[in-house]
């Protein structure tokens, strides 16, 4: 059963090819499919999502963390009789234009870039990977997804002005994205919120004690805990407050997005589409316990002393792959050269390292000249 606001798969705006319908999937089903069956998606198990693999196998790649998205995501779109299927799509296909190497990869990546007047932008790359990257079909390039899921790739976690963006004006860029696509943003803020803490607790950069003195959540939670399970090991604790900061987000995130529908007496994705804001929403208790754990996270996690080498080793060899490739074109592969012929060599030189793993690079490194 959804919801009257929730997208409706036979309202698609369809796919750029037509396309038969299949007998036992809709068409946001097939999107997801198709998502899950694509190499940019496969190649996110090898890609850095915080921690690299030289601290653990235990730590979350870039893979592992979309799977917690889509979970996360099915059941606050489920609760809201929202369009699970689009949701979902919209989890898996989230972070497919990441690079190597994390946000350290994707900031190499951009200021490289800048310097050829140029920049790099996750969403776009995603964008540009499911429409063209991605060769599978003998009539289209790409993965034909369906509209909604293109949009929702832009549009997920900001806005687009259509005088920087022309390219974009299709996607209705002065509405709405609907409330399936506003969700992943905030799902996203929820997994990694959390995953991070779990995974710094576990690299050990991160103690209990100060998580308990910085973040409030975790510290009201952490009392619970402490005096129900009196003498369990600080591990299990850990644990315990953690899940109910994760179920606290989501469960206010499911309850507050419901009372701003109800509030803005939406009753079809189109009125949300044309709302002047966004319903998808925390109370404001608990944004502003969000917030908190996301500004700690920062100073004591992704800033911290410890992870700077790695994150400017990572640098260095973005960095030295680029050169080399514009140095040595002759260097790419047959189909980037092509590409080199039509786009300008910087855009195709980091396209080609925006694909590539942990591992490629590291090896690529190695034998360029
Ligand atoms: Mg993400």
């Amino acid at each position: 059963m959804l919801a009257s606001y929730a997208v409706r798969v036979e309202d698609s705006r369809g796919r750029r090819y037509p396309e038969a319908p299949h007998p036992y999937r809709n068409d946001f089903q097939r999107d997801r499919d198709r998502v899950i069956h694509a190499r940019a998606f496969r190649r996110l198990e090898n890609k850095t999502q915080v921690f690299t693999r030289r601290y653990s196998d235990h730590f979350r790649t870039r893979l592992t963390h979309t799977m917690e998205v889509a979970q996360i995501s099915r059941t606050i779109a489920a609760a809201l009789q929202l369009n699970v299927d689009l949701v979902e799509a919209l989890a898996l296909v989230h972070d497919i234009g990441h690079p190597p190497f994390g946000h350290a990869g994707e900031h190499a990546l951009d200021a490289l870039m800048r310097e050829h007047g140029n920049f790099f932008d996750h969403n776009l790359q995603a964008l540009r990977i499911v429409e063209d990257f991605e060769v599978r079909y003998a009539n289209f390039r790409g993965l034909n997804l369906t509209f909604e899921v293109r949009e929702g790739i832009i549009k997920h976690s900001r806005d687009y002005s259509g005088s920087d963006h022309p390219e974009l004006t299709e996607y209705l860029l002065d509405q709405r994205p609907p409330l399936e696509a506003q969700l992943i943003d905030l799902t996203d803020e929820i997994a990694y919120n959390t995953a991070d803490l779990d995974d710094g607790y576990e690299a050990k950069l991160l103690t209990v004690p100060v998580i308990r003195a910085e973040v409030v959540v975790f510290d009201r939670f952490y009392r619970q805990v402490e005096a129900e399970y009196a003498g369990a090991q600080e591990k299990l604790l850990f644990n315990e407050a953690l899940k109910r900061v994760l179920n606290r987000f989501v469960t206010d995130l499911i309850e507050n997005t419901r009372k701003q529908v109800a509030e803005a007496g939406v009753a079809s994705s189109n009125d949300v589409r044309k709302l002047p804001r966004r319903l998808a929403l925390f109370s404001p208790d608990v944004e502003d316990e969000r917030r908190e754990a996301k500004e700690f996270l920062y100073r004591s996690l992704y800033y911290a002393k410890a992870l700077q080498p790695e994150k400017k080793r990572a640098e260095h060899v973005i960095c030295e792959v680029f050169t080399a490739l514009l140095a040595h074109p002759e260097a790419l592969p047959s189909s980037y050269q092509e590409k080199a012929r039509e786009e300008n060599l910087p855009r195709v030189v980091c396209d080609y390292i925006a694909g590539m793993t942990d591992h490629y690079i590291e090896a690529l490194r190695k034998r360029l000249p």
